[in-house]
């Protein structure tokens, strides 16, 4: 059996680590194509921009708001044109994902800039696309991991706490998912076993969450960067992103990805549906309750959704949570790595004790935090 494990070049974090973006580019390259979310074009480029172009020539665009292959195809074709050495992305993870997509199609080296701790893409080497209108279309792989990763955790700290908290329901996955391909001799991203590398980094991920997810939360309300903040952010994006792409998914980023079938989530970040997920998961893999209680009371201090009610899906059919669990079970999905059966009626049933146990909480969770969700 090979396993194998996959590194991004170089993982920058830290205050002000933002101001590296030139030295590193400098690196690489001497034209630099720029692809940025509105608010880092607007806000978080300028300040830096001077140090930016002391590495070499610049063109910065706009990015339109959804990964889609046409937005993939437009922006290559501009970096072509500008005969960019390196493509940088700035904004959240569909930028970036496009970022490394664009950097792949034109065969040069990417540097990743996130400006939210709201997913784990940043490390990967995983872009995934949407059709125009936000459904979940397919993952590629991508044929390497970004060459730099700056992760700048005052421009984290001053984001809306949401996104650091959707990010944190990503980071809760990776160990869950991790350990059921241990169990079940799921493959991870590059279609090996995961290595007991991984395996100790997604176990970590999850103790960081765990440990100081709430304390990081309060510092982002407060827009600082404490030490736990810093931690949780280290483990949202590094932690997260190698524990899942070297040990693998399971359930809980199926179950996201059969949740986009519903227009009503639209509104949801990728975390807070992964974060449902794995609440799915604890009941299709029959986890023990300790660990069910340990999960549920975390999401809800945290202010992860717990119910249907939170996910925007109050009143669901049950014709709908079929929809749901068909696509979590459709070909080539992770969910198929967990250790136990899986089928579209189980993973119905699996989502439906997810929300019964989680409404069945609320009066008691509800004290955990004074604003226990966001989302409500
Ligand atoms: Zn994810």
């Amino acid at each position: 059996m090979i396993s194998t494990t996959l590194f991004p070049g170089r993982y920058v974090q830290g205050r002000s680590a933002l101001s590296r973006l030139g030295g590193e580019l400098a690196r690489l390259g001497t034209r630099h194509f720029l692809i940025c979310s509105p608010h880092p074009l607007e806000h978080l480029l300028p300040p830096v921009l001077p140090g930016v172009e002391q590495a070499g020539a610049v063109r910065t665009e706009r990015f339109g708001r959804e990964c889609t292959d046409q937005e993939i195809e437009r922006l290559s074709g501009l970096a072509r044109e500008f005969g960019a050495q390196t493509v940088t992305g700035m904004g959240g993870g569909k930028t970036l994902d496009a970022a490394k997509a664009v950097a792949a199609r034109v065969g040069l080296p990417v540097v990743v800039v996130p400006t939210i701790a709201s997913t784990d893409a940043p490390c990967s080497s995983v872009c995934v696309v949407y059709s125009p209108d936000g459904v979940f279309l397919r993952a590629d792989v991508l044929p390497r991991n970004p060459d730099v990763v700056i992760v700048d955790t005052e421009v984290m700290a001053r984001a809306p706490a949401r996104f650091l908290v959707a990010g944190m329901g990503d980071a809760l996955a990776t160990w869950f998912e991790a350990d059921s391909c241990r169990k079940g001799r799921g493959r991870n991203i590059a279609g090996d076993a995961g290595s007991m590398t991984a395996l100790a980094l997604a176990r970590l991920c999850y103790e960081t969450v765990r440990n100081f997810g709430l304390s990081a939360r309060t510092a982002c309300e407060a827009g600082v960067a404490t030490p736990a903040l810093e931690r949780v952010v280290e483990a949202n994006t590094l932690l997260s992103g190698l524990g899942f792409e070297s040990g693998g998914l399971g359930a809980a980023h199926s179950i996201h990805n059969g949740l986009t079938a519903l227009p009503a989530v639209r509104g949801l970040h990728h975390g807070e549906k992964v974060a449902f997920g794995v609440l799915a998961s604890l009941f299709l893999t029959d986890a023990p309750m300790a660990l069910v209680d340990e999960v549920y009371a975390l999401c809800a201090s945290l202010g992860l959704p717990t119910t249907f009610a939170d996910l925007g899906l109050a009143g669901v059919s049950d014709q709908e949570l079929l929809r749901v669990a068909e696509k979590s079970c459709a070909p080539g999905e992770s969910i198929h790595n967990e250790p136990v059966e899986i089928s579209p009626s189980l993973i119905q049933a699996a989502l439906k004790a997810a929300d019964a146990e989680g409404r069945r909480r609320v009066p008691a969770d509800a004290g955990l935090c004074p604003s226990r969700s966001p989302l409500r």
